[in-house]
């Protein structure tokens, strides 16, 4: 029964992050270069096709349903809708029951707010990777929005569950100067070659997630071990060059995530690989 409301909302989430997405980019264009007679308010615009910009109708906005039902082409123009809008559904609605299947924390009482706030903060951070991927860029106005989530996940935790509240909030610090420190050192250092100020703010933002200094060296290890198993092949394959520009974000939120939910088990795991557990 939770599966399938976990499901059901991560499908609307995932549709919701698509949506977001496109408005915020084009929001960021010039006006000139932005569709006339789209209402792109987030709160207020309906959804249009992004092809013809024809107001879409509710059976046209079920979440895969739809896409599947109109073989991927729009009903009104009939040019084909991207394979990004499902993926991104399915991908939202399996990290929602993936957060709930391994969640390593109770769900009764406040630890249920710290839940909802938990997936609140996905749908920030998978609506950035998605911008990411498509424009290179981790837009301000996103990256603030899940700081946002992210700084109140983190004050509910740590005044819900925190023994010693200054030992816990000197953790988050420190984690946060790790990862956004890091990437602000790489960013000054190559002056914005190596790394895009957008990391930076993410870096600052991934750490409030991390909460402690171990899980944030432990993101940081996962998101480049992943930049290097995606990377490598492609520029051995030739489809890359090391001097292609990839984004960085989606490893870090991937990290992230596998930190949050995973992250005692894989200290654990690693600790013991180096024999010293
Ligand atoms: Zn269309």
């Amino acid at each position: 029964m939770i599966i399938g409301i976990l499901v059901i909302l991560g499908l609307c989430f995932g549709s919701f992050v698509n949506a977001l997405v496109w408005r915020v980019h084009q929001q960021s264009l010039p006006k000139a270069k932005q569709p006339k007679k789209v209402n792109l308010s987030i709160k207020k615009g309906r959804s249009v096709c992004v092809n013809c910009h024809h107001i879409l109708s509710w059976q046209d906005l079920l979440p895969v349903i739809s896409w599947v039902g109109l073989r991927g082409k729009c009903r009104y123009c009939h040019k084909s809708i991207s394979w990004q809008y499902p993926l991104v559904e399915i991908l939202m609605a399996a990290v929602f029951v993936i957060s709930y299947n391994f969640w390593p924390f109770k769900f009764t009482g406040p630890e249920a707010a710290v839940f909802g706030l938990w997936l609140a903060v996905v749908v920030n951070l998978v609506a950035l990777a998605v911008y990411d991927i498509k424009w290179m860029l981790l837009p301000n106005r996103l990256v603030k929005i899940a700081f946002g989530f992210a700084l109140v996940l983190s004050v509910i935790t740590i005044s819900i569950r925190s023994g010693e509240i200054y030992v816990d909030l000197a953790k988050v610090l420190v984690a946060m100067a790790i990862s956004g420190g890091l990437f602000a050192i790489l960013f000054y250092v190559s002056s914005g070659k190596w790394i895009g100020g957008g990391d930076v703010k993410l870096g600052f933002v991934l750490g409030l997630v991390a909460a402690t200094p171990v899980n944030a060296c432990l993101m940081l290890f996962i998101a480049s071990l992943l930049g290097c198993l995606v990377t490598l092949p492609a520029v051995a394959l030739g489809s890359k060059s090391m001097q292609t520009k990839i984004p960085f974000g989606p490893f870090l939120i991937i990290a992230a995530f596998v930190v949050y939910l995973f992250g005692v088990v894989v200290a654990d795991a690693y600790l013991r690989l180096l024999g010293l557990s």
